[in-house]
């Protein structure tokens, strides 16, 4: 099979039929094999009932259905897994992607030796409020996750090797870094291509603005897992020493200023009133607490079935 589009959806029953044609139109036009993975993410609307329908007059198109609302990376994630075209696309359902660009991201995965080529949305048709932080979204996961040819990240079109998003898990809000979890996964030859975009025909967007803390909290989590995800003593540990060590100059300090006090009568020396008390005992505390969240750390990686999963290309 030459391709597998995979469409998660929640709520979207008015644009359906005319993706589910435009996809048709596309592929027959260009003789792709095909399958289309409908992903109901929990919809409260008539939106499987539709695909349904859509089902029994088109045999490529499949589905799955959520019991509830779990979100787009789920949702991402079942598609993945049922996916056996050579080239995977994801869309998004309301026909804000067009489906005309489905050639040449095949072209370009198939002959041009991409791993991911994820659309750029140029010309974008949202509100302000959307396109403006999402420019700074965009310059952070750059400089985060080191892809420095991506405008756009989070863009619902995307082209992918099959061998891709078999080796990727994505999990709770990741489907906007999946090209940071590729490069994770060894898969470097990422790509881009402008895509039009189009104002959203129906219902309204899915997302609200807590998308974009939720965004950053989300690329901490990536930063800090992709770089001390399995050693993490090696940060708690630098982290505890340092502020152990702030806080052995502070008693040292202390213990002097009170030396020297001892023969003075005009000034003696109060432990408590002293700043460097204060700062030897905080740092002390956050000291030996950074190291043992290190070990804490540590231990639960020595018992994590995580551990030790590589991604394996090629075995002989
Ligand atoms: N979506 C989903 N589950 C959710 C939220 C969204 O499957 O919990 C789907 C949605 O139906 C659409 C795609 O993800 O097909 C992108 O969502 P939306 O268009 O609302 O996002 P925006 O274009 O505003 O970024
Ligand atoms: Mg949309």
């Amino acid at each position: 099979m030459d391709i597998s589009v995979v469409v998660p959806l929640y709520n979207e029953e008015e644009s359906l039929p005319e993706l589910a044609g435009w996809i048709a139109k596309v592929m027959d036009e260009n003789k792709f094999s095909y399958e289309i993975i409908f992903i109901d993410d929990g919809s409260t609307d008539s939106s499987f009932h539709v695909i349904r329908q859509l089902s029994k007059q088109n045999p490529n198109i499949k589905a799955i259905r959520f019991s509830r609302n779990y979100g787009k990376s789920p949702a991402l994630h079942k598609g993945f897994e049922k996916a056996e075209g050579d080239v995977v696309i994801t869309m998004d359902a309301d026909l804000q992607d067009s489906p005309d660009e489905i050639p040449e991201l095949y072209r370009m995965i198939t002959e041009d030796g991409y791993d991911l080529v994820s659309g750029w949305k140029k010309k974008r048709y949202d509100p302000l409020s959307k396109t403006i932080p999402t420019k700074l979204f965009n310059a952070t996961a750059r400089k985060v996750s080191g892809i420095k040819n991506l405008h756009d990240f989070n863009c619902g079109l995307k082209a992918y090797r099959k061998p891709v998003i078999k080796n990727i898990e994505v999990y709770g809000d990741m489907h906007r870094y999946i090209p940071y979890l590729a490069k994770n996964a060894g898969f470097s030859r990422i790509g881009e291509k402008e895509v039009r975009h189009q104002a959203r025909k129906y219902g309204h967007t899915k997302f609200g603005l807590d998308r974009f803390v939720n965004g950053y909290l989300d690329l901490g989590t990536l930063w800090f897992q992709t770089k001390f995800g399995v050693k993490p003593m090696h940060i708690f540990g630098l982290l505890g020493s340092f502020m152990f060590f702030i806080g052995f100059v502070a008693v040292l300090t202390v213990i002097i200023l009170k030396l020297v006090s001892l023969g003075s009568d005009t000034y003696h020396f109060y432990l408590t009133k002293s700043v460097y008390f204060y700062l030897s005992l905080a740092s002390m505390i956050m000291g030996l607490q950074f190291f043992l969240t290190g070990f804490m750390g540590e231990l639960i990686i020595r018992n994590s079935t995580e551990r030790n999963v590589y991604k394996i290309a090629e075995t002989l």
